[in-house]
């Protein structure tokens, strides 16, 4: 049996670039004949907001997508975690930091070389090694970061890792060099995402990953923790390209609100919104109405536009214009 999940946040509402990313993914799911965990990633204490999760589940159902399993919640389950952070303590491969952003960004002294798939606005800094001990030195058994307010680091070496991605190809990205050794505890003593995303994956028994390509990145480490934590069987890659707005940055609320629940709110068909992901993901040749069953046989991943997509001003007509074309439809779905 081949799981994949669906991984959203809880940190915002999901937008179209969400949906699209999410609806590609389950179909992928649905024609292959894998299994779908809906999980929810609850580990980014301070930008968790209440009631985020429910929301991505009213949104998601309303899209038609349906799981398997779940949800489960990460913060529900944290012992793996613990557990692989002992395991890389008692190895030497992880050791105590205590520099904030702001002493991190005054020690950028080299500009450092770009993980391939930022895009830009999630560009992060290289971290230069300032409380990197030489030799590496084991951590004691009983540490705890959150005791001592440090964050723990993963001592990477410099060397390319390698992997294949289904959408975008053969990678090499040397993460020592464009991120250096990074947090996989943070200083309030929760697990840090790549960490996380690492042991859930591997204990969920999460082959596929679907996701958007600004995460290409924390994919190369997501490949070390794999490789040093002797999990040998890594998940498939499928990195899609995200989509911009009309200014070429990742969608996000300075576009305006592409929020799934306004649309839901205002009465939009969702097979609108499904017609114009449809549109955006090589279904069609342009925006027309569109079941998600109908979507789940149209796809094809061989014609998923390898490029960025814009969310523009007429796609935005084309879902909020539509009450206007079906005033039934909104005085049902709004009332
Ligand atoms: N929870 C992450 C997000 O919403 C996805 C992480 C992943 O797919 O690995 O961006």
């Amino acid at each position: 049996m081949i799981w994949t999940r669906l991984a959203p946040s809880p940190t915002g509402a999901l937008h179209l670039g969400n949906a699209r990313t999410f609806l590609v993914n389950w179909a992928l799911a649905r024609q292959r004949g894998w299994r779908v965990l809906l999980r929810i990633e609850d580990l980014d204490g301070p930008r968790v907001k209440a009631g985020a999760d429910r929301g991505a589940i009213e949104d998601l159902a309303w899209l038609g997508l349906d799981w398997d399993r779940g949800p489960v919640y990460q913060t529900a389950e944290m012992a793996p975690c613990h557990e692989a952070l002992d395991r890389l303590g008692r190895a030497g491969l992880l050791y105590a930091c205590v520099c904030t952003r702001r002493e991190i960004e005054q020690a950028q002294s080299a500009p450092h070389e770009d993980e391939e798939g930022e895009q830009g606005d999630g560009r992060e800094l290289r971290y230069p090694g300032t409380c990197r001990p030489e030799p590496a030195t084991p951590l004691p058994p009983s540490f705890r970061p959150a005791d001592t307010d440090s964050a723990l680091r993963l001592r990477i070496p410099d060397e390319p890792v390698r992997f294949f991605d289904q959408v975008r190809g053969d990678h090499a990205i040397n993460v020592q060099r464009s991120v250096g050794d990074f947090i996989v505890a943070t200083k309030a003593g929760l697990p840090a995402y790549q960490l996380a995303v690492v042991v859930d994956d591997a204990r969920q028994r999460v082959m596929e990953v679907v996701r958007g390509d600004d995460l290409l990145g924390s994919t190369a480490r997501q490949m070390w923790l794999y490789r040093l934590l002797g999990i040998e069987q890594t998940p498939r890659w499928w990195h899609l390209p995200l989509v911009l707005g009309p200014d070429g940055r990742r969608l996000a609320k300075r576009h305006g609100d592409s929020r799934l629940a306004r649309y839901r709110q205002l009465g939009v068909p969702v097979e609108r919104v499904i017609g114009l992901l449809a549109w955006w993901s090589g279904v069609t040749d342009q925006r027309s109405e569109m079941t998600v069953e109908q979507f789940v046989t149209g796809f094809d991943i061989a014609r998923l536009p390898r490029g960025p997509i814009t969310f523009t001003p007429e796609d935005e007509a084309w879902l909020s214009d539509s009450r206007n074309d079906r005033p039934m439809m909104a005085t049902t779905a709004g009332a």
